[in-house]
């Protein structure tokens, strides 16, 4: 394949636009080369600007649940944009949208839209902090909540000891409040909590880890964690980002049965558009302005454009139920697909999987955590990447992201994936 034209577009972009890109992740970084240009997707598929058609693994990082240009997303779209495309005033969509997401999400009552993960996640943590009058947090290595300043933190120099800052801008100050555990390792919280009694706001945690491949909760784990929160005054913050009407209609309190405080959300809520919420009980969203002390706004948020195209999308999930199944059975089949393929060839690697999330980590050890996911073998991973890609398909360009299964994967693009992967890893 060709990638002539997104080359000189990318060289282009980059005169004007900081690495040519608006967000780090769309870089090719950490496999080289250049970023691919898309023109246009629909269903399954993305178009570039060589014409080139790929099979998308990536789904605009998640938000495409049902596949590109889904058709009454695309309609709903279209008919509100010729009503107006932004008032700064209430209107009936809204309480709409609010009332499905409550209606769908266990153990929420009322939910407030922003208009990206990173500020729900934000502003979650602003509300636990004011509800429990208290500062710290706690959040775990490896877990993505956005870029806001209290999440880029990085394990300070002992391991009770706070985070410091892993970007420069965020001030040592910040940095402090945020303490760092190990994902899937209860004991770890335990002595944060321990030696920080009565000073932690809320732990905040993905419920399912996406943002370090795919990794599930062990066993016990959020119990765990629920557990704690309950007994020390604590807030838990799933953050569903990427979770949220993915994993179960209800995520993954709905999915694992356990009842987080607030529940952060984005991606598929926004079926495309940039939007973002946060949730919980009654309670703790009443703390909120206008009704409580916790100040929180938005010029653009509730904006009805993107609000018309997560009701579509909510709608059409809140429909179809079975669309939650089929999921999973279509990222089985492509598991048990690659797995074959990647044991004929004698390939050194895990496979992480949970309902339409999976990924493929280039070493022997199972990956529960940022450091087993770190150990993965990165050069086996470029060569991974680009051999995919030349057979038109396309995955995150890093070996720290999940797939995304769609429901507009066939399974002849499932076999046509796992033949690609048969033919690149002879070549390891
Ligand atoms: C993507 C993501 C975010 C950030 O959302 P943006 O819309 O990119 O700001 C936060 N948390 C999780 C779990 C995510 O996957």
């Amino acid at each position: 394949m060709l990638y002539k034209r997104s080359s000189q577009l990318f060289a282009e972009a980059e005169k004007v636009i900081p690495g040519g890109v608006n967000s780090p992740v769309r870089a090719f970084k950490a496999v080289g080369g250049t970023p691919i240009f898309v023109k246009s997707a629909k269903g399954a598929y993305l178009y570039d600007e060589d014409g080139n058609r790929l099979i998308d693994y990536i789904n605009s990082w998640g938000p495409m649940i049902l596949g590109h240009a889904y058709e009454p997303v695309v309609q709903a779209v279209i008919e509100k944009a010729k009503l107006g495309t932004s008032f700064g005033m209430p209107t009936e969509l809204e309480t709409q949208i609010a009332a499905l997401a409550v209606a769908m999400v266990p153990n929420i009552d009322k939910i407030r839209f922003v208009n990206s993960g990173t500020e729900a996640c934000m502003s979650a943590v602003r509300l636990a902090r004011g509800f429990t009058k208290r500062d710290k947090i706690i959040k775990f290595a490896g877990c993505y909540h956005g870029h806001s300043d209290s999440f880029l933190i990085q394990a300070g120099s002992g391991a009770i000891t706070f985070g410091s800052p892993n970007s420069p801008g965020v001030t040592a100050g910040t940095a402090k409040d945020t303490l760092l555990a190990r994902y899937n390792d209860l004991e770890n919280v335990v002595t944060l909590i321990q030696a920080n009694k009565s000073e932690i706001a809320a732990i905040i945690v993905e419920p399912v880890a996406g943002n370090m491949g795919c990794i599930p909760p062990n066993k016990g784990f959020l119990e765990g964690l629920r557990q704690l929160c309950t007994d020390n005054g604590i807030l838990l913050i799933f953050d569903e980002v990427m979770t949220g009407f993915r994993l179960a209609r209800g995520g993954v309190q709905e999915l694992f049965n356990i009842t987080a405080d607030i529940v952060c959300f984005g991606k598929v809520i926004g079926g495309g558009l940039p939007v973002g919420a946060f949730a919980a009980r009654a309670e703790i969203m009443n703390y909120l302005a206008p009704l409580g002390p916790v100040y929180q706004a938005g010029t653009l948020s509730g904006n009805p454009l993107a609000m018309a195209a997560g009701l579509a999308m909510l709608q059409a999930l809140d429909t179809d139920r079975a669309i939650f199944q089929r999921l999973e059975e279509k990222t089985a089949y492509l598991a048990a697909g690659i797995d074959k393929v990647l044991k004929a060839n004698d390939v050194t690697f895990t496979i992480n999987s949970i309902g339409s999330m999976i990924s493929v980590h280039f070493d022997a050890a199972p990956v529960v955590d940022f450091q087993t996911a770190a150990n993965g073998d990165n050069e086996t991973f470029k060569k991974f990447f680009h051999g995919l890609l030349q057979e038109g398909i396309y995955i995150a360009p890093s070996a720290y992201e999940t797939w995304f299964i769609t429901d507009a994967l066939t399974y002849e693009d499932l076999d046509f994936t796992i033949r690609a992967i048969d033919k690149v890893s002879k070549t390891f």
